[in-house]
């Protein structure tokens, strides 16, 4: 049984729900060995929410071994079928407490509470997705010669260590649990620090639906701590990181300087937002406006450097200042709100700085700049104009509602623009022009690029960054490449030879 009760949250409806605020190992939930605790905070009201046990080294330690015990002495041994039909349960399990985990993310990240729903729904959406490949995970027969029968495997890693951001917390720990046990791995994940909920609550789930003890470990903790003890951990075999690239070139030093584990890393992004004179105007307003400032700008996606072709600049102008100014900014739970607050004061400063950064170095502030409100960690949504590609708002991740907008003449002319970032995880082209769209899709250096349309990701469609932007591809069936090892077996028919 539990070491650890649950905690009550009271809602602004008044209704309360009983949260799971400890870490999850071998099926249990637990205190941290050092009972350590953190507060998790609202980032709408600045309030805490709840406390949380925080994990650190030690406890990684506990966790991986639960992990490695179960993989060894049993997720190893349970087929593709029998995961499937857990991954399945789960995701029922999910949308039976829909609602509540909706609930769970709103609270912890600031979203309106509709997309925080819609977060749990499109998670659920991808282990569903995971749950119909696990029995469909095979090597190959492989024709050397008439002397020799070949074939591979593909075979489960082992103890896989996953950290995960606060932006999309409950879609990125679907990302990440759902090919690794399809594929048969065990798991310890850690949440991020802002916003672990949904994953003890998902924690809770994954235990009624009757996943073996230890095949999932949750230990919420800091990243330095917690996170960078599963970076370096000689009994993990392989990490999945999404976060900065700043972070992620840490894990790739740690996993180097520990045991050569498998890295995979979906890191930051600085993403071109092309738009030709013949797009159709409204249309590539509304997605120019969803490709920044949707999820307050927090969104690895963001298509935060809009370039529009020179003749329809100042019309284009005019009406994406009036469509941002249309868009409600507000708390979780106020009808018809766009925008939330930042995740964190430390998130808020750092916006502030870079808005700063942009007025420093010349660039033209059309709208916005400042906070909004006097509680919450709400800032405004901001255009900067009359920028170039050296300023730092053209060049840094700035993850807020943060937008520059330049002028192009000519496609050669902003594809080389485009490309001066050290970036590659997206961009997006609007234009009615079929093979000047499919010709600039070619060229663009992203792991994903959108035609008239942006931030669309789709659970069967892979997703990942060239240069900077990471290692790897999550989602679709190319994630499962990243939990699998290959074993190539080789048997002499002809034992004279
Ligand atoms: P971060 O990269 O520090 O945090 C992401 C995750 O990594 C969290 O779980 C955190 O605890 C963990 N982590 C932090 N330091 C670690 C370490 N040394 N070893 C192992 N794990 C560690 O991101 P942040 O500080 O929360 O945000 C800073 C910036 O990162 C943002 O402004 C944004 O530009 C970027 N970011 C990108 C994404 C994305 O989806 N690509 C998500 C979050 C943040």
């Amino acid at each position: 049984s539990d070491v650890s009760p649950t905690q009550k949250i009271t809602l602004p409806n008044g209704k309360t729900l009983e949260a799971h605020t400890s870490l999850f190992i071998n099926n249990k939930f637990v205190e941290s060995i050092d009972g350590r605790r953190f507060e998790t905070i609202n980032p709408a009201t600045e309030k805490p929410i709840v406390s949380i046990a925080e994990g650190t080294a030690a406890d990684i330690d506990v966790a991986v071994d639960a992990a490695l015990e179960a993989f060894e002495k049993v997720w190893q041994h349970v087929d593709g079928k029998e995961r499937g039909r857990l991954l399945y349960k789960l995701t029922d399990l999910m949308m039976r407490d829909m609602e509540e985990l909706g609930h769970l993310e709103a609270l912890d990240t600031g979203k309106p509470i509709q997309n925080a729903t819609g977060d749990v729904e499109d998670a659920a959406d991808v282990l569903r997705y995971y749950a119909g490949w696990a029995d469909k995970i095979h090597g190959k027969v492989i024709e050397t010669s008439h002397e020799k029968f070949c074939y591979t495997r593909h075979e489960p890693i082992g103890v896989v260590g996953q950290i995960i951001p606060w932006n999309y917390p409950i879609s990125m720990l679907s990302w990440k649990l759902g090919p690794a046990l399809a594929c048969g791995n065990t798991i310890v994940l850690k949440p991020a620090e802002q916003t672990p909920l949904s994953a003890l609550k998902t924690a809770a789930l994954i235990r009624e639906a009757g996943f073996p003890p230890g095949v999932v470990n949750i230990v919420p903790g800091f990243g330095p701590i917690a996170g960078a003890a599963i970076a370096r951990h000689m009994k993990i075999t392989k990490v999945a990181f999404t976060g900065s690239t700043t972070v992620g070139k840490n894990i790739l030093k740690a996993a180097a300087d520990s045991n050569l584990k498998k890295v995979t890393l979906e890191l930051g992004g600085k993403s071109p937002n092309i738009i030709f004179a013949d797009a159709d105007l409204e249309q590539a307003i509304k997605w120019a406006h969803n490709g920044v400032f949707s999820n307050t700008g927090q969104n690895c996606c963001a298509g935060s450097r809009v370039y529009v072709q020179d003749t329809i600049y100042d019309k284009f102008l005019e009406q994406y200042k009036e469509f941002v100014l249309s868009k409600k900014i507000g708390s979780q739970y106020e009808p018809d709100v766009y925008q939330g607050p930042l995740i964190s004061k430390v998130q808020f400063d750092r916006i502030m700085s870079y808005i700063q950064a942009g007025k420093d170095e010349g660039a033209n502030l059309v709208l916005g700049g400042d906070r909004h409100g006097t509680e919450g960690y709400f800032v405004q949504p901001t255009i900067f104009t009359d920028v170039n590609e050296s300023m730092k708002i053209m060049q840094e991740e700035i993850f807020g509602p943060v937008v520059a907008i330049a002028r192009f003449k000519t496609v050669e002319e902003v594809i080389e623009k485009a490309h001066l970032t050290k970036y590659g995880l997206a961009a997006a082209v609007f234009t009615k022009d079929v093979t000047r769209a499919i010709k600039i899709s070619n060229a663009l250096k992203a792991g994903s690029v959108w035609v008239n349309c942006y931030n669309q990701t789709d659970y069967n469609a892979p997703f990942g960054g060239f240069k900077e932007s990471g290692h790897g591809r999550e989602l679709g069936k190319y994630a499962l490449q990243n939990y699998t090892e290959v074993k190539t077996v080789q048997i002499n028919l002809d034992m004279k030879r």
